[in-house]
């Protein structure tokens, strides 16, 4: 990402239509960027000669959420049928054939299509860490350098959530063959990799590097506590909770307590903490999460795919979570769709329409997932990263709409409406096109058994 290489001279750009976080699109605006960051917003003045943002122009999106290699499964797997749990066994079978090569293509491929669907930045929940059977690559850390050379490659940024993964389930199962690249072992030492891993990134302003205990069924209480202690408020922390009804049961089996309530009496609740897919809660656990502040992200076209359930987003966000959304296993990259499918799910889970305000699903998919991933989230704002992302107006689901009502981007822009990706000022999507897409086209085809 070129914000690091501070060369850049002055920009002026002139967008049509631009969202600067209110209501309402403001029209004919000038936007000057300056080494990656955006140094002033003024409306246009026809004395300064500006290049052209023919459309609407709106943060880039943030994907909070994502496992690159699931992009894999992508229509492949509805005729099997069966549930969540049948479905991890065929994600098993892919996650044991990567190698550190495979996957750098697999996911500079994927974050390709990410940055012509407008994303800007992602979240990559990354747990294939060892080789099949467990034992360290040279570097322990090589998978993950690998995925952050992908999203280079790509020209995003990304927050690696590296994962921590320490046994199969609440009875204290050994792990399943499968699942034996996932894990470090013991919880400090899973820690001490992830420094050495942040320890190669320090001055880079397009990698942040935050931890995820996998989910309460991976990680035991005590290893909670751990995160706690070690970790606190210095990066982002990110788990999986509450997706499926059965690890509400063995969890409150095992510990008397919900997967959100173990987290209260870790006390991992907090505005560092993303919560991810929060689907079955109780009332009780909606309180804790938003009295806390904690983050949510919800992947409606994820938990769509694989009939987790309808979680209370709307219930969430009045309790005082903050919203963040993601593409998760990728059955669909498509940002627009995951803060719009937020709100269908509430309708349908409710019975009403016109649940939560459009302003908070976009900011959801933009500030709220940069904000849960360690980025600046200061949106199109003097002084905040110039990712952003023009939108076709007269596209064929755009056409016709108010381009100044968030309301037609947020319930009518697809990810084939964006024309142009920006990231710290540098164009990395134009006319609809990525130099890398040749190539990525070719990785995703490639023979897999
Ligand atoms: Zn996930």
């Amino acid at each position: 990402v070129a914000q690091t290489t501070n060369r850049r001279a002055n920009n002026m750009w002139h967008a049509d239509t631009v969202w600067l976080g209110s209501e309402r699109l403001d029209e004919d605006v000038n936007l000057e960027m300056s080494q990656g960051v955006i140094a002033s917003i003024s409306p246009r003045s026809s004395a300064t000669s500006a290049t052209h943002l023919e459309g609407i122009v709106v943060p880039g999106l943030v994907n909070a959420h994502s496992h690159a290699f699931h992009r894999l499964l992508r229509g492949k797997t509805h005729r099997q049928g069966g549930d969540f749990w049948l479905w991890r066994e065929r994600m098993y079978e892919i996650a044991e054939d990567l190698t550190p090569e495979s996957y750098e293509e697999i996911a500079t491929a994927v974050y390709v299509e990410m940055a012509m669907a407008g994303i800007t930045a992602v979240g990559e929940f990354h747990y294939v860490h060892h080789q099949p059977g467990g034992a360290s690559y040279d570097d322990p850390n090589e998978m993950g350098h690998a995925l952050i050379r992908a999203a280079r490659r790509a020209g995003i940024r990304i927050c690696l959530l590296d994962v921590g993964y320490f046994r199969a389930g609440f009875d204290d199962r050994p792990l399943h063959p499968y699942q034996e690249r996932f894990s470090d072992g013991r919880v400090d030492d899973w820690l001490d990799r992830v420094d050495r891993l942040s320890a190669s990134y320090d001055d880079a302003n397009d990698v942040v590097i935050g931890v995820a205990p996998h989910s309460v069924r991976a990680v035991p209480l005590d290893g909670l506590h751990r995160v706690r202690e070690r970790v606190a408020e210095s990066r982002p922390i990110h788990i999986h909770v509450s997706e499926q009804a059965a690890e509400n049961r063995d969890c409150l089996e095992a510990t008397g307590m919900t997967p959100a309530g173990l987290l209260d009496e870790a006390g991992l609740l907090g505005p560092m903490t993303t919560l991810v897919h929060a689907t079955h809660l109780t009332p009780t656990d909606v309180g804790a999460i938003g009295g806390y502040q904690s983050g949510v992200c919800f992947c409606a076209t994820t938990e769509r795919d694989l009939a987790d359930g309808l979680g209370p987003a709307s219930d969430l966000v009045e309790a005082g979570a903050d919203l963040s959304v993601g593409s998760d296993s990728h059955a669909v990259i498509d940002l627009f769709e995951e803060a719009r499918g937020v709100e269908m799910h509430q309708r349908l889970r409710t019975g009403r329409r016109g649940v939560m305000d459009p302003a908070i699903l976009m900011r959801a998919a933009t500030t709220g997932g940069a904000r849960c991933l360690g980025f600046p989230a200061r949106g199109l704002s003097v002084g905040g990263a110039a990712d952003f992302v023009v939108i076709d107006a007269e596209s064929p689901r755009l056409a016709g709409l108010d381009p100044t009502s968030i309301d037609s981007i947020v319930f009518a822009a697809t990810a084939a409406d964006v024309v142009e990706t920006f990231v710290g000022g540098d164009r990395i999507v134009t006319e609809r096109g990525h130099p890398g897409w040749d190539a990525a086209r070719v990785a995703l085809s490639a023979p897999r058994n």
